[in-house]
């Protein structure tokens, strides 16, 4: 991936393959890349262990999932089998599903039970060659549940080789006991719980649901703006249903604004002058069964397009970052080139994170690596082709 601009549309044949290749290491960070036997004249009269993979192989940068909400309880089976026999969101929400009842649950289970939870999913995720996830909390939507899930992301980070990315959701929705308004409930969040989460370091990241049933426009830019003076990253969940969380997160100046499902014509040429990332989301389309984000149209306007899997209880049960990548690779014609940059080095952007997703000197040992010797396999087995092989930070994992 390297040498690759971080906007824009990309062929094939930028992406730059060294064939026979070695990679050396040092304390989780690439020293160099190079042609194996080379590599291994060069180092062989220092003290570097030699690991020879016999099998053809294929290797990565470590995939990145910039939007997830991992941190959760419960099942929302039910609420699915209702919504494809045509039973409107209200209804479900009226009947007991819906986002409050994955609140209910996750307030209710305990540290333990939450955490091993999270170590399962995430677990997955490596297993699937994600090296790093970005992991938000917004289950429990009150200032001590939020930190609660936030300190055990936190925790599981430390146990677990993935880097978890926390991000704090506390304005998911206004939750069903705040006794007030919206522009309230965030007034609440910016007096009670942002300043709790700077100072014990809980995360960095601040991100709102900006949309119908969730939070509009003026307000979440007052909240935003108010994290924004704490020093939080922004982030926005926005145009899934309804438009104006893209031009939203231009003028706050956010790192990504996530979902864009609706986005029009004239907010994809605000985000392609601006310098935020537009995090395409399959996952939760192919879960409603919605069109997927405009991704061909964001990278031909000049965005930078990075895809996450959103993975969640509500509307992306599925959970499988390439799957999803390669079939809104497929619908939106995306070349190869697009779509594991979107996966990658571009995802890392999103994130802040400027020291992963592309293997090069300086850069996080983070590889993974495919059977096969083309790299085409693993988009056109559409996401079916798992890594047998994974490092992180220089470590084998798997
Ligand atoms: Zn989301």
């Amino acid at each position: 991936m390297d040498k690759l601009p971080l906007k824009g549309s990309l062929k094939d044949a930028q992406l730059e393959v060294v064939e026979e290749a070695g990679i050396v290491h040092q304390d989780g960070i690439i020293l160099e890349i190079g042609r194996f036997k080379d590599l291994c004249a060069k180092y062989s009269s220092s003290n570097f262990a030699i690991q020879l993979i016999e099998s053809d192989v294929v290797a990565l940068p470590g995939f990145v999932d910039p939007h997830t909400h991992l941190c959760w309880a419960g099942s929302r089976a039910n609420d699915y089998s209702l919504r494809l026999q045509g039973v409107s969101y209200a209804e479900i929400a009226s009947q007991g599903g819906g986002i409050w009842d994955t609140v209910t649950k996750t307030r209710m289970a305990s540290d333990k039970e939450l955490g091993e939870l999270l170590i399962s999913r995430v677990s997955r995720q490596l297993k699937n060659g994600i090296t790093t996830c970005e992991v938000k909390s917004g289950y429990a939507l009150n200032p001590e549940g939020e930190s609660r899930l936030l300190e055990i992301i936190g925790s599981v980070n430390r146990e677990c080789p993935i880097d978890l990315v926390s991000t704090c959701l506390a304005a998911h929705i206004k939750p069903k006991d705040f006794e007030g308004s919206q522009e309230a409930y965030l007034q609440m969040l910016i007096e009670e719980l942002l300043p709790k989460v700077k100072k014990s370091k809980l995360s960095r990241r601040i991100d709102i649901f900006v949309d119908e049933g969730a939070f509009g426009v003026p307000e979440a830019e007052n909240y935003l703006l108010a994290a924004k003076r704490l020093g939080f990253d922004l982030v926005v969940h926005g145009e899934q249903f309804t438009s104006g969380g893209a031009s939203l997160a231009v003028r706050v100046g956010a790192k990504s604004v996530d979902h864009l499902e609706m986005i029009a014509t004239e907010a994809i040429a605000l985000l392609a002058a601006s310098e935020v990332v537009a995090v395409a989301l399959p996952g939760a389309s192919i879960g409603l069964g919605c069109a997927f984000a405009p991704a061909r149209k964001l990278l031909d306007a000049g965005c930078c397009l990075a895809i996450g899997s959103d993975w969640n209880p509500g509307s992306a049960p599925m959970g499988d970052l390439l799957v999803q990548t390669a079939i809104l690779g497929a619908f939106e014609k995306l070349s190869m080139a697009e779509q594991l940059s979107a996966i990658t080095f571009r995802a890392a952007h999103a994130l802040n994170l400027a020291d992963r997703g592309i293997l090069k000197k300086g850069y996080l040992a983070d590889f993974i690596a495919f059977p096969g010797r083309n790299y085409k396999e693993i988009l056109y087995q559409q996401g079916m082709l798992k890594p047998n092989l994974i490092w992180k930070r220089g470590r084998q994992v798997s």
